[in-house]
């Protein structure tokens, strides 16, 4: 099937210009650039300033185990067929929140919990009740929080849906990434449609009314034809939200993407094509764009908070639900409280023998600066909003101006009076616009060993995955 019509004649420079590495956004300073130093003992100090008020948390609890390996995966997974391995990580994780607790005290309010992984429904029922015991005895959800989950459809079952649902978890977000079985053979996740489609029938009878599906563009052997199709399938499904995450190749974070063909992978004005095809075909179906990579139908309440300019962006995306604090618990787990951010150990070995000794298992730390937390504002108000006010210019403007004076003429934004608005060819290029404010861009990266993959553990933010933000191509 040849590219729709409106996909042709990008111009080619423009493609060229703004392929750059960039980070996504989902934290500023990203993680390359934490440089604070912070041990378990002062992360204590954080937790007991933050017990202080009475802000009610957004919770992030990492669950890393899968039944194998994708080729592709960008999160930090850990592939295990022993449940064994799993009760000696809850124990890990019970002492982990019994440490925080001692800190923050019991029956801190939560308004807000995802569960992310690897694959959280790897677990087994007993190993998921433990885990929500562990969290229910020492926090109190609030009325109206939202829980959530990710999931494998291939592991999905009616009695864990029941579950979930029983426990309160109403939304959940699904791995799909292609229904391609070429792409699919290309990327170590055979996944057939019949499968998905089943498991969404499952969550729908369970009475899971906020479905999220994850799709992923700029895999090997994907194309405009096989990815239209993809698309086709995944709006067939019906869910309430389409996360269309580009594909992050960082073999050298992630050693086993070695394995990825990339003379299969598509070129940038390819991948850029894909993206374009996605937004085409789900805003022609209803769905409306949201910020970078999101798509909700018009009713949903992330959809809702767009329209209404209350959309915000933390480490787990995008959100309708600001939080002054985010707690995040397990291995690589990141958190943003107390003005500062904070990662726990990305490798499993490390992290487990950093809390048997008796200390939290942080590693790396920022504490935000106030010009940070300035031009945080100004880039997750473009990364929501797609606008960006001049009111929200952080000092020695004189660099964005020059950037947007660039970006005004290759047709990316337009003035308004009070600032800059994204145009629609702008939104593809997102990031972009949020790099003339990012202060650390340029500036010497530090390594994050932490963050690589080892013999026992393998960013991020795949299931949103992809968790811990990172450099990536923008297109
Ligand atoms: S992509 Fe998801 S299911 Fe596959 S290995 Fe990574 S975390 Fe596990």
């Amino acid at each position: 099937m040849a590219a729709p019509s409106s996909l042709v004649d990008l111009p080619r420079t423009l493609v060229d210009r703004y392929d750059v590495p960039g980070p996504r956004y989902t934290s500023y300073p990203s993680v390359l650039h934490w440089q604070t130093p912070l041990d378990g003992a002062g992360y204590r100090d954080v937790l007991r300033a933050v017990a202080r008020d009475d802000e009610p948390l957004a919770l992030y609890v990492h669950l890393p185990f899968c039944a194998s390996r994708c080729t592709y995966c960008g999160c930090n997974a850990t592939v295990t067929q022993h449940p064994h391995v799993v009760n000696a990580y809850l124990d890990r994780l019970d002492h982990e929140l019994s440490m925080i607790e001692a800190e923050m005290g019991n029956g801190r309010r939560v308004q807000q919990m995802h569960w992310g992984g690897g694959t959280p429904n790897f677990l087994s029922e007993p190993q998921l009740v433990r885990a929500f015991a562990m969290l229910a005895t020492r926090f109190a959800f609030a009325d109206g929080a939202e829980l959530s989950i990710e999931a494998d459809p291939r592991l999905v079952t009616r009695a864990q849906l029941r579950w979930l649902r029983g426990l309160g978890f109403t939304r959940l977000s699904y791995g799909v990434q292609d229904l391609d079985g070429d792409v699919q053979q290309a990327i170590g996740r055979i996944q057939p449609e019949s499968v998905v489609r089943a498991a969404c029938e499952l969550a729908r009878e369970e009475g899971f009314t906020a479905l999220n599906l994850d799709v992923m563009y700029g895999l090997p052997r994907q194309s405009p034809a096989s990815f239209t199709r993809t698309i086709d399938s995944v709006l067939a499904l019906a869910p309430e939200r389409v996360a269309c995450f580009g594909y992050a190749h960082v073999p050298w974070q992630r050693p086993h993407q070695k394995r990825i063909d990339t003379r299969a992978m598509p070129s940038s004005a390819t991948r850029l094509d894909l993206l374009r095809l996605a937004v085409e075909r789900f805003t022609a179906a209803g769905y409306e764009w949201l910020g970078l990579d999101h798509f909700a139908r018009p009713d949903d309440p992330l959809a809702v908070a767009a329209r209404e300019r209350r959309l915000h962006r933390n480490f787990m995306g995008y959100t309708t639900m600001p939080a002054t604090h985010l707690l995040g618990v397990g291995v690589s787990a990141i958190g943003d409280l107390g003005g500062y951010y904070v990662q726990n150990s990305a490798k499993l070995g490390e992290w487990q023998r950093t809390l048997d000794a008796g200390a939290l298992p942080i590693v790396r730390a920022h504490r935000l600066s106030v010009e940070d937390i300035a031009r945080r504002a100004a880039i997750h108000h473009l990364m929501c909003n797609c606008e960006l006010p001049f009111d929200l210019l952080p000092d020695g403007a004189a660099p964005v101006l020059a950037a947007y004076a660039q970006f005004v003429e290759d047709g990316l934004a337009e003035r308004t009076s009070d600032g800059w608005r994204v145009t629609p060819l702008g939104r593809l290029f997102l990031r972009n616009l949020a790099m003339p404010l990012d202060a650390y861009l340029g500036r010497d990266a530090m390594r994050v060993p932490g963050d690589d993959a080892t013999e026992d553990d393998e960013e991020a933010v795949a299931g949103l995955v992809a968790v811990t933000p990172r450099y990536s191509r923008t297109l």
